[in-house]
């Protein structure tokens, strides 16, 4: 069984799903409401915290687990993504070169986010694994433009590390977050396998699958499916690894098939999002004991928000045990939700998260 180590001290049992808490907080949830799900970790962005707060106020904390008192695992992205969002988007502003990512926060003033910066930000921030600034392959890029991404994610890769080194000089291992180099390479293997062979000569022990994890179906361009090819690419080109990370990874049966393939940490805004859209994940079984993940259809969705539940006075799932399942009805439920009130959106996603937390409990047993 492996353990992901937090700076607090804590180990707990992989795999792990993070659920997405862009700017230090879950919607709708306080700190306390996630701990009741039985999520174990979150996930904050790195560039949203450090342009809402900024460097001296998150400074003046104990990281972000004292700002939000989380008391459970943080891990932090590079902050790369919004970045190149910005820059790569129709009307972008802004350039990705060798040194980093150029672009205008406000029409006026001109920024740097580069690989450094944001290894700095995440240390400050105190996150228990944080990544190195990569170059986003677009699913559609042929093999010369992913090769340039590949390079420049490998050349920052290889600062993100030095800064990273010389940051946490002295300091035990144990003590250290995880450093998380993100394999790039979109639909091509060869570049995939390449990444993280060149990745794991840097000196990483801990990666992460990037880009977006789709693959066009052949004959039908408009037609996307999971890439697993590049997720077992990924799992058999490295020997030896401590975290291995599914970014942005996924829906419930990628995570199985991700799990199997010895995937062991997932992130994604999936559930939280469904849930403030009355989309609830619910599990085809009478009680927790009984869920099967290796069915094929283990799960289905329930929409809370359709009128006819207001009628229904049973729970929303009999195989889940949160707040929602264990007091209210999906009448109540469609009620708060067709008023408009907070409360659907806090009691739906308790009720996602916690069939996201059932899910790692089922892959842990599945993990011996
Ligand atoms: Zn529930």
């Amino acid at each position: 069984m492996k353990f992901f180590k937090t700076l607090k001290g804590k180990k707990l049992k992989l795999p792990l799903f993070f659920p997405d808490a862009t700017r230090a907080v879950v919607r709708s949830l306080d700190s306390g409401d996630i701990e009741n799900t039985q999520t174990k970790g979150i996930l904050v962005n790195t560039y949203h915290l450090y342009r809402d707060l900024g460097e001296k106020n998150i400074g003046r904390f104990d990281g972000i687990s004292q700002i939000m008192d989380w008391k459970g695992a943080i891990i932090s992205d590079s902050g790369g993504f919004q970045v190149m969002s910005i820059v790569k988007s129709k009307d972008g502003n802004g350039k990705v070169t060798d040194e980093g990512v150029e672009f205008f926060p406000t029409r006026k003033k001109k920024a740097i986010f580069n690989p450094e910066k944001s290894i700095e930000i995440q240390l400050l921030m105190k996150t228990d694994m944080i990544v190195a600034l990569d170059d986003f392959t677009q699913p559609t890029d042929d093999y010369e433009a992913a090769k340039e991404t590949v390079d420049r994610t490998l050349y920052w890769a290889k600062r993100s590390k030095k800064i990273f080194d010389k940051k946490t000089k002295g300091i035990n291992s144990y003590d250290k977050p995880y450093l998380v180099g993100v394999i790039q390479g979109g639909k091509h293997q060869k570049l995939r396998k390449l990444c993280a062979e060149k990745l794991a000569e840097l000196g990483y022990k801990s990666f992460g699958y990037g880009g977006w994890p789709l693959r066009q179906t052949q004959g039908k361009p408009d037609e996307w499916k999971f890439d697993y090819e590049s997720a077992k690419t990924i799992s058999e080109s490295i020997k030896k690894y401590e975290i291995l990370w599914g970014l942005g990874i996924g829906k419930p049966q990628e995570i199985v098939g991700c799990h199997k393939l010895g995937f062991n940490v997932f992130d994604c805004v999936l559930p939280t999002r469904d849930a403030r859209h009355g989309r609830l994940y619910v599990y085809n079984a009478d009680s927790i004991d009984k869920i099967d993940v290796t069915k094929k259809d283990f799960y289905s969705f329930y929409t809370a928000s359709k009128v006819i539940n207001l009628k229904d006075k049973s729970c929303v799932s009999k195989a889940c045990d949160c707040l929602l399942c264990r007091r209210y009805t999906k009448a109540y439920l469609a009620h708060l939700f067709k008023i408009n009130d907070t409360s659907a959106y806090r009691l739906a996603t308790i009720h996602n998260l916690r069939f996201y937390s059932i899910l790692m409990e089922k892959l842990k047993e599945r993990s011996g």
